[in-house]
C-alpha cells in the first residue's frame, strides 16, 4: 500500500512526486495509482494550504496523514453504508402499493355491494412490514386435538394438527388476512378472515349484538372456525351469544373463571344448546387458522384480582405481520405476559382496555412496539376511553392511531408483505 512506502525515511520520494499543488491546494502524489491515494487527495481538499516554509514538515507528516486517511476512508465507507440502509428503511416504510390499494378497493366494493353496510367513502393507507419479527421458537405448544382451519384442507378435526404442523403453519403463513375491528360502540369485537376461514374475537355489547351478527353475515360468514372470548364483560361477550346461535362454531376459547352475570349464564346456555366445544387455552398454545396462525400469549394466571387481567391475549401471525389482541388486560396482566417471556412484538395492537390509562404501560408498549394501534371505544363514552395520556404515549412512539369512535369499522389487510388500513368513515 502506498502509505507504507512513504513511511520509510531512508527512501523519501522525490520532490516532484509529492507535495502541495500551488494551484489546486491539493496534496498530489504523482506515483499514486491506487484508489486510496485519490481519496486521500480529495480528503486533503478541505485542509488549508500550509505556508511555503512549512512544506517540508508537512511532507514529513505525509505518512501519518496517509495512515489517518486510510482510517477516515474506512469510516466514510461505513457511514455511506449505514446511510444507504437508513434510506432504504425509510423508503420501504413509505406506504402505498397500487396493487394493494386496488385489491382493497375491490374488496370494499364487494363488501358494500353485498351488505349495504356502509363501507363507502373509506380512506386507506398501507404499511410495509416491520421486517423484524421474532420467531416463535421456544414457545410451548399444545394445539390439541380438534383444531380446524388448515388452508388447503377443509375442517378435519380429530388429532391431525400436530405441534409440528401448527408451528410450520405459523412460519409459512403467506395468504391474505383481513382483520376487521368492528365499530360496536363502547365495546370490542374483531372479525378475522383468512382463506375463507373466519374467527371472531369478542362480539361487542348488547346494544350492537344484532349489528354484530348482521356484519358477519354481510362479510360472508357461514361458519366460524373459532370464537375467542377475551373475558366475560358484557361489552365483549354479549354480541357473541347471538353469533353462537346463528353460526356453527368449531371451537370456543374462553377464560377459566365464571362470572355472576345474566350475560354469562346466557352464554353458557347457548354453548350447551348449540353443542359448541369450549376450551381454556394456555400461554404458548398455537392454533392454525387458514394460512395464518395464532398463539395464546396470556394470561399467565387465571387468578388475577381483576377479571380484566384474566383476558385471553392473542397474537395472530400472517407471514411477517402480527396482530396483538390483549382484550381488557390492565397493568397486572401486561406485566404478567412480559414476565412470561413470549414475544409480544406486533405490527398492529388492539389498544388494551379501549385505550385506558390503567393499561398501556410503557414497558408493554415498548415490547409490542406496534406501527398501528386500534382503539375500540364508543363516542363520548363515560369512561373517557381512550385516555389522553395513552394517546400521548402512542404519539411519542410514532404509533399511528385509529379509533372506531371516529372512523367506524377499521379494516387492516395483510397481503403480500404489506399492511393496508382502511376506515369506514
Ligand atoms: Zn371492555
Amino acid at each position: 500500500m502506498m502509505w507504507r512506502k512513504k513511511r520509510r525515511p531512508s527512501a523519501p520520494l522525490p520532490e516532484e512526486q509529492t507535495g502541495w499543488d500551488e494551484d489546486s491546494g491539493l496534496l498530489y502524489d504523482s506515483s499514486a495509482e491506487d484508489e486510496s491515494s485519490l481519496l486521500y487527495s480529495s480528503l486533503a481538499e478541505d485542509e488549508p494550504v500550509p505556508p511555503a516554509g512549512r512544506r517540508r514538515r508537512a511532507k514529513n507528516r505525509c505518512a501519518a496523514r496517509r495512515k489517518g486517511a486510510a482510517i477516515l476512508t474506512g469510516l466514510a465507507v461505513l457511514l455511506l453504508l449505514l446511510g444507504f440502509f437508513a434510506v432504504r428503511r425509510l423508503v420501504s416504510g413509505t406506504p402505498v402499493s397500487p396493487a394493494v390499494a386496488g385489491a382493497l378497493e375491490a374488496e370494499e366494493n364487494a363488501a358494500s355491494n353485498s351488505s349495504g353496510d356502509s363501507q363507502t367513502g373509506s380512506s386507506g393507507s398501507s404499511y410495509s412490514s416491520g421486517g423484524s419479527q421474532e420467531g416463535s421458537s421456544g414457545s410451548s405448544n399444545s394445539s390439541g386435538d380438534s383444531q380446524t382451519g388448515e388452508s388447503d384442507a377443509s375442517s378435519s378435526p380429530g388429532g391431525s394438527q400436530t405441534e409440528e404442523k401448527a408451528l410450520a403453519t405459523l412460519d409459512d403463513a403467506t395468504g391474505d388476512l383481513t382483520v376487521r375491528y368492528l365499530d360496536v360502540g363502547q365495546g370490542m369485537a374483531a372479525l378475522i378472515e383468512c382463506g375463507g376461514h373466519y374467527m371472531a374475537i369478542d362480539g361487542g355489547g348488547r346494544a350492537s349484538s344484532s349489528k354484530f351478527v348482521a356484519v358477519l353475515k354481510a362479510c360472508g360468514v357461514e361458519k366460524l372456525d373459532y370464537i375467542i372470548v377475551s373475558h366475560y364483560d358484557d361489552d365483549h361477550l354479549a354480541g357473541l351469544i347471538g353469533a353462537l346461535h346463528v353460526f356453527p362454531t368449531d371451537l370456543v376459547l374462553a377464560p377459566d373463571y365464571e362470572a355472576d352475570t345474566a350475560i354469562y349464564r346466557s352464554y353458557k346456555e347457548m354453548l350447551t344448546e348449540e353443542d359448541v366445544p369450549e376450551r381454556v387455552p394456555s400461554p404458548g398454545d398455537i392454533y392454525p387458522f387458514g394460512t395464518a396462525a395464532f398463539q395464546i400469549v396470556g394470561p399467565g394466571t387465571w387468578s388475577a384480582e381483576l377479571e380484566n387481567d384474566r383476558s385471553i391475549m392473542v397474537l395472530l401471525t400472517n407471514g411477517t405481520h402480527r396482530f396483538l389482541f390483549p382484550g381488557d388486560a390492565e397493568t397486572a396482566e401486561e406485566a404478567d405476559v412480559l414476565a412470561g417471556g413470549l414475544s409480544l412484538k406486533a405490527d398492529v395492537l388492539s389498544s388494551p382496555h379501549h385505550g385506558s390509562k390503567t393499561s398501556n404501560t410503557n414497558a408493554f408498549l415498548d415490547a409490542v412496539s406496534p406501527q398501528i394501534a386500534i382503539v375500540s371505544a364508543g363516542a363520548d363514552n363515560k369512561y373517557h376511553h381512550p385516555h389522553p395520556s395513552v394517546l400521548r404515549r402512542y404519539e411519542k412512539r410514532g404509533i399511528q392511531v385509529y379509533r372506531t369512535d371516529e372512523s367506524g369499522t377499521i379494516t387492516v389487510i395483510s397481503q403480500e408483505g404489506e399492511l393496508t388500513v382502511s376506515t369506514e368513515k
